[in-house]
Order: C-alpha cells, then sequence, then structure tokens
C-alpha cells in the first residue's frame, strides 16, 4: 500500500479529501475548527513536497446547488490563513478545469461543497413524497449513472488521490470511495490523519494487547448493541454505564425508578449477559447510582443501590462503588477503549463518574495502556475534562468509528487497503 511519506508529490496535482464539515455560527464563523487543523499536516506536506491541492469536502446537508448556507467559500480565508498561502476557490466542483490546469506547484485550490451535487452521495433528489417504487428505483439507477461521470471528472482533476476524511469513511460516496478506482494503487493513499485512525482502531480491534477493557456508556441499548456483540468476541472486560444500565437492571428483576429504559431490550439485555458468560467476558454494570428526584442539575440526589431505586427518582450517573470497581478494572488493562458518558455528564452535578472512568484511563495510559477514546460524547467529555492529552488517541470520527468498532468495512479505507 502506498504511503504519504514515501509519496514524492513534487509536481503532482492531489487530489485530497478531507472533512471540513466544521460548525459555523449564523454569521458563518468557524465555532470549531479541530477539523481542519486535523488535516494540516498532510496538506502542509503535499505543498512542500512541491505539489499542487485540490481540496475537497462537504459541510452540512445541502439539498440543491448552489446552497449558499452551506457553502465552503466562508471558510476559505480560514483555510488560507492556516496554510499559510491563498487558497484559490472553485465556486463548481464540476466545472474547475482551468483553474486546476492553472495550479502551479506549492499552489492549493478548494473546491466548492461537493454535496452540492447529489451525485456526491449518490442519493436522488426532489422526489415526490408520493412517488411510486418504480418511480424511486429509476430515480435511483439515473442517480448511479450520473455519479459514475460525476467521479470521473473529479477524478481527471489529478494525479493522486489522498484520503484524509475519516469522519466520511464509512460512506461510499464519490469522493470517499468511488474516485478511488481511477487511481493506481502506487497513486493512491490515506492521509496522515486517516492513517492514524486506522492504525486507532487496528489496535482495539486486531493488534490487542491484554486485558482490553471497553467502557460503552451513552442513554440506551438499542444504538449499542452491534457495537456490543463486536465487542463480546474481543475483550476481556465489559463495562457498561450510562441509561442502558437500567435497562439491565430491570431485566434482571430490580426496581428502577424512573430512570431511562427500554422496555423492548430487557431480552436483549438477558440476552447480552448470556453471551458475556458463555464468552468468559466479564461484563461489569453500576452496583451503585447517583439518582435524582428530576433530570435537572438542581435536582435532590442520593446513592442508591442500581437495582433498588425508590419510586419518582431516576439513576443520572454510577455511584462511588461503581467509579472504584470501573476504575479498578480500568487501571489494570492494557487496552482500553471508551465511548458514551456513565451518566448525564452534561449536568455538572453527574459528572463525577465520566470522570473517575476518563482520570483511570489516563493513569492506565501512563502505565503503558494504549487508549481509544471516540464516538461523540465521549470526545465532548474528555474535552469538558481536560483529559484529551492523556489519553493514547482521540478519534475524530463519530459514526465511522463506531461502524469500524462494529466491525464493518469502511468503503472509504476499503477503497485505498484494496
Ligand atoms: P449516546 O449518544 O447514546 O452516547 O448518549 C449520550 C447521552 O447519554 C448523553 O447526552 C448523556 O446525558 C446520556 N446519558 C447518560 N447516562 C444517562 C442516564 N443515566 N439517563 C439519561 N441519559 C443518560
Amino acid at each position: 500500500m502506498q504511503t504519504i511519506d514515501n509519496f514524492n508529490f513534487a509536481g503532482k496535482k492531489a487530489f485530497v479529501r478531507v472533512d471540513f464539515n466544521v460548525p459555523v455560527d449564523e454569521n458563518f464563523n468557524i465555532t470549531d475548527d479541530t477539523r481542519i487543523r486535523a488535516a494540516l499536516p498532510t496538506l502542509k506536506k503535499i505543498l512542500a513536497d512541491g505539489g499542487s491541492l485540490i481540496i475537497a469536502s462537504h459541510m452540512g446537508r445541502p439539498k440543491k446547488n448552489p446552497d449558499p448556507k452551506y457553502s465552503l467559500k466562508h471558510i476559505l480565508p480560514h483555510v488560507s490563513e492556516l496554510l499559510g498561502i491563498n487558497v484559490q476557490f472553485a465556486e463548481d466542483c464540476q466545472k474547475a478545469q482551468a483553474q486546476i490546469a492553472a495550479l502551479k506547484p506549492g499552489e492549493a485550490l478548494l473546491l466548492e461543497n461537493l454535496r452540492f451535487y447529489a451525485e456526491e452521495e449518490g442519493k436522488p433528489r426532489g422526489l415526490a413524497e408520493d412517488a411510486s417504487d418504480e418511480e424511486k428505483k429509476a430515480a435511483k439507477k439515473a442517480i448511479k449513472e450520473s455519479q459514475k461521470e460525476f467521479t470521473k471528472v473529479l477524478a481527471s482533476y489529478a494525479d493522486c488521490y489522498v484520503n484524509d476524511a475519516f469522519g466520511t469513511a464509512h460512506r461510499a460516496h464519490a469522493s470517499t470511495a468511488l474516485i478511488a478506482d481511477y487511481f493506481d494503487t502506487d497513486h493512491k493513499m490515506f492521509g496522515y490523519l486517516m492513517d492514524k485512525e486506522v492504525k486507532a482502531v487496528d489496535k482495539v480491534m486486531n493488534d490487542i494487547q491484554r486485558p482490553f477493557t471497553a467502557i460503552m456508556g451513552g442513554s440506551k441499548v438499542s444504538t449499542k448493541i452491534e457495537i456490543i456483540e463486536n465487542l463480546l468476541t474481543k475483550v476481556d472486560n465489559l463495562i457498561l454505564a450510562g441509561g442502558m444500565t437500567y435497562t439491565f437492571m430491570k431485566a434482571l428483576g430490580g426496581q428502577i425508578g424512573k430512570s431511562i429504559c427500554e422496555d423492548d431490550k430487557l431480552d436483549l439485555a438477558l440476552d447480552i449477559l448470556k453471551k458475556a458468560k458463555e464468552k468468559g467476558v466479564n461484563l461489569v454494570l453500576a452496583t451503585d447510582s447517583k439518582v435524582a428526584d428530576a433530570f435537572s442539575n438542581d435536582a435532590n440526589t442520593q446513592i442508591v443501590p442500581s437495582n433498588a431505586i425508590p419510586d419518582g427518582w431516576e439513576g443520572m450517573d454510577i455511584g462511588p462503588a461503581s467509579e472504584k470497581a470501573f476504575a479498578k478494572t480500568i487501571e489494570g488493562s492494557k487496552t482500553i477503549l471508551w465511548n458514551g458518558p456513565t451518566g448525564v455528564f452534561e449536568f455538572d452535578n453527574f459528572t463525577s463518574g465520566s470522570r473517575t472512568v476518563g482520570e483511570a484511563i489516563v493513569k492506565a495510559t501512563q502505565d503503558g495502556a494504549f487508549s481509544l477514546v471516540g464516538g461523540g460524547d465521549s470526545v465532548a467529555c474528555v474535552n469538558k475534562f481536560g483529559l484529551a492529552s492523556g489519553v493514547s488517541y482521540v478519534s475524530t470520527g463519530g459514526g465511522a468509528l463506531l461502524e469500524a468498532i462494529e466491525g464493518k468495512v469502511l468503503p472509504g479505507i476499503a477503497a485505498i487497503k484494496g
């Protein structure tokens, strides 16, 4: 497989798919530029080699072309500033031929939001709500055809293809996967960010140092079931926390007050417990909970057993005994994966469990463990507690990371790895 370090971009035009889907405020000021900064090492390496950059990204979910609210023009000045050069802009990602032909080594051009074209995602747009199945089928076929042409145009711009957009690696879109077919194996590669993400996932999925502990939190078991099932085949310890605790407690015959619970998932919870036993996985649940009499930061609280929550009270975080038990398991681990808070961490009075988990992960990492934190809220957690620099890797890819942990092959990765 080709690598960005081994490739000399001198005199080459590189199509680089990045994830510049950054949040902007109502005046189009970027409120968090983490994603842009994450792609800089790749972009700078290509420029330093004497290559020219064709930078491609999506932003938001535009429904038409153009859709000014989602224009990448708004972020152009910031991209220029971070790269230290005047980045050019192509208003139409399909009509950039002349601008690209004029690009000199060391120059860069940002293409307008690829998703202005429905072909990027390959999903039909503007179908009437009452469209028949026939019509839907025909529209799908038509967009798949025009997607080929769209992809071909993008590929024609460049001598080589670099994918540095882990955040969209789980999508088989034109610029994230299909375009790779137009480049020889030695002319397509991961960027630095993508490479780091792929290696981090590999360490928790394949190249595992034991014991391996996964901590899954969040609100519901239903959204995590595929991950839990896959993890049961990999981990030594599986800590299940957050709102899903109470579905398990109820399934086991406990009293959970008004805690969040998925009543249609009680059998599933019992099945997970059974499978864990069969596979010899140490499944750890919170034995005590910090409960509140309202879903509010200022509610009254008490610590009770997780399976004996009084009526009118709800589990908002794990209790101190669980914190201690979780930390002990985590600190004795050599590979750690954390997805999802142990409680309603958005309220300051219910952050203790998540903070303890984060701190235990940092401690284990100092002792030589590999730790990966990823998937939306757990990233917010480690940032909130200032612990991000103490873990081995914080993933930038929400959905992509979760699908990778589910054991799925990500199209953006497969397109390059083969
Ligand atoms: P998820 O998106 O499934 O990872 O869930 C994250 C959300 O789960 C956060 O917004 C937390 O506030 C929420 N959460 C965690 N524990 C609980 C709980 N015990 N009750 C209700 N919500 C919870």
